[in-house]
């Protein structure tokens, strides 16, 4: 009966463990998750580009590329390219 008494706790204490662990990573990688992407996104420098068609300058990932590989500013510039 004692013995029973144990294996009770300690199936109850790996529960809770394991529950705690589920959802502390559930909840924490999630929420890290995109933080965590956008601090490394931040934290790196990056490279700025001329728009072919303003010369704004913009970051090299919001930069948009025509077939020529021109980068522009924005949708806009893209449409209308860089003659004009
Ligand atoms: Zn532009």
């Amino acid at each position: 009966m004692k013995l029973l008494f144990w294996l009770l706790i300690a199936a109850l204490v790996v529960a809770w463990y394991m529950r705690g662990k589920s959802l502390a990573s559930h909840s924490g990688g999630r929420g890290r998750g995109a933080a965590g992407a956008q601090a490394d996104r931040l934290g790196r420098p990056e490279e700025m580009l001329a728009c072919a068609r303003c010369q704004l300058h913009v970051p090299a990932s919001e930069a948009l590329f025509d077939l020529a590989g021109r980068p522009y500013c924005c949708e806009q510039h893209f449409r209308l390219g860089a003659g004009g």
